[in-house]
């Protein structure tokens, strides 16, 4: 039978440790700790950015680091690293993921230890056929001046890589930054193919191994780090699809228990792992939206971010109504659902996170009484839809005030999409000018605030702002930044 993901993770941990002296180190919360620069821990290596300054306090345990291993709860969500908008629609992305990771600090080892600890690894420990991986090395960027990274091509030559399966690419892909400032390098990734024997591979990054050389100051520049480091990370869930045999991550133990929960306790139609066009009503877009959003709201309050106004706590609201969202409106859930779902992913994941374990009953209190929330607001919403609608003639369009109102945070904060989604079903049509000069005038505010905002890498609200000044509607499902859309 195939691996437990709690064996695939077990088994990482023990290969560095009992095999190559890696000193085992826990995860980090997932809200950074007096880093600025991020919104969620998103990478393993943020709990070890000062060792790559260089300014780690010598008398901390952290100073004698030279080689460890660990598992990272990692979020992104808004930043720099934002999947939110790939949730859903795709079978490998997350907005929570487990980063498994090993680090090798200041020249413990490089790029030929490194990769063949990871080539050991996948092919020999979790028995991966060879000619199903792919690797990717830093082709150079001849605008900034950084060179190809041949010697990392030759190593994984040597490692019995044929030529064709080793590529090149430029900085978008192989060159890893943690944010808009920090430490960063070339990098080279471990990909599986999916597909297999047949003619064009269907490629999925498994494994991304960073040479850390760089940091990116808050002028754009690169400086060199007074040392160099291996820094890796590999997403847990994708390895264990491979290991099962599937080709999403939602096929897998990790979430499978929350999908069957989901369809008993909300009596929509089974699982069927559709995605796109072939998704019709969108059911299974759902099911994965949901199974993904409670982990993440889970294992975010059981680090003390809950959802609020601003910064991660903002991000976390979202996808809060998200969730709410798709479970009432597509899966037809009854109120009180989500927080019925906390107890599973304290099962599957309490055991490594025990703070999970601790908090579960203030996860799923804050959970249930945020939804209750959000769907009074909606309740709410409506009424004062049907009160204005009363008051308009037969030709009338929808007053934009109202609609701007409804929007606004201080009152209901129902998304501009989901207010005219609502109109639509009333069959109203939105006076979609006003509305138009309305989030003109936001915008302008907004841009004049926006340098604040960015530091907190939002740069998602300006953005949606900025689209409905161009389009002078409201943005729909398809303005991919949008956070709302369903
Ligand atoms: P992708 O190109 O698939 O978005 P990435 O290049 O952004 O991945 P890295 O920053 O290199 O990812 O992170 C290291 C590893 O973490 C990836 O190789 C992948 O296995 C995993 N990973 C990254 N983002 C996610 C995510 N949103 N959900 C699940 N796993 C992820
Ligand atoms: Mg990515
Ligand atoms: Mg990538
Ligand atoms: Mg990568």
């Amino acid at each position: 039978p195939p691996a437990k993901a709690a064996a695939v993770r077990n088994a990482f941990l023990s290969f560095f440790r009992d095999r190559h002296s890696h000193r085992l180190v826990p995860s980090a919360s997932v809200r950074p700790r007096g880093d600025p620069s991020l919104l969620f821990v998103n990478a393993g290596m943020n709990q070890f950015k000062p060792i790559f300054l260089g300014t780690v306090d010598p008398r901390s345990e952290m100073a004698g680091f030279r080689r460890v291993a660990n598992s990272q709860k990692c979020v992104r969500a808004g930043g720099r690293h934002n999947d939110l908008e790939d949730v859903g629609r795709d079978l490998s992305h997350h907005t929570f993921f487990e980063m498994l990771g090993n680090w090798a600090f200041g020249g413990e080892y490089f790029k030929e230890e490194a990769c063949s600890m990871a080539w050991e690894l996948l092919t020999q420990v979790y028995g991966i056929p060879e000619d199903r991986l792919w690797v990717s090395y830093f082709g150079g960027d001849p605008k900034t001046g950084l060179e190809p990274d041949l010697e990392c091509r030759d190593i994984w030559l040597s490692l019995g890589v044929p030529a064709r399966r080793v590529l090149s690419f430029g900085l978008e892909e192989n060159f890893w930054e943690m944010g808009v400032t920090g430490p960063c390098g070339p990098c080279t990734e471990i990909h599986y193919d999916l597909a297999g024997g047949v003619e064009a591979p269907q490629l999925v990054e498994l494994w991304n191994l960073v040479f850390m050389q760089h940091n990116r100051e808050a002028d754009g520049s690169l400086q060199p780090l007074p040392q160099r480091h291996v820094d890796t990370g590999m997403g847990l869930e994708r390895l264990v699809a491979v290991l099962q045999g599937r080709h999403s991550t939602y096929d897998t133990d990790l979430f499978s228990p929350l999908l069957d929960a989901i369809h008993q306790g909300c009596g929509a139609p089974p699982y069927l792992g559709r995605v796109g066009a072939a998704d019709k009503g969108r059911t299974d877009t759902a099911y994965r939206v949901v199974a993904d959003h409670i982990r993440t709201l889970s294992v975010c309050i059981a680090d003390g971010v809950s959802p609020g106004m601003s910064g991660a706590p903002l991000v976390l609201r979202q996808i809060l109504r998200r969730a709410v969202r798709f479970s009432t409106e597509v899966l037809r859930a009854p109120p009180g659902f989500l927080g019925s779902l906390v107890p599973i992913v304290v099962e599957t994941l309490g055991d490594t996170y025990p703070e999970l374990q601790k908090n579960s009953t203030q996860i799923v209190n804050l959970v249930s009484e945020d939804e209750a929330a959000f769907l009074s607001s909606l309740e709410r919403g409506r009424r004062i839809i049907d009160r204005t609608l009363k008051r308009l003639g037969p030709t009338d369009m929808f007053p934009a005030e109202v609609a701007w109102s409804l929007s606004m945070s201080g009152n209901l904060g129902l998304p501009l999409d989901l207010v005219e989604l609502m109109l639509e079903e009333k069959g109203v049509q939105l006076d979609s000018a006003g509305l138009a000069r309305l989030a003109q005038e936001e915008a302008q505010h907004q841009v004049q605030q926006a340098e604040p905002v960015r530091e907190h890498g939002l740069q998602l609200d300006i953005h949606a702002l900025g689209e409905l000044q161009r389009r002078g509607v409201p943005p729909t499902d398809d303005s991919p930044k949008y956070n709302y859309s369903l």
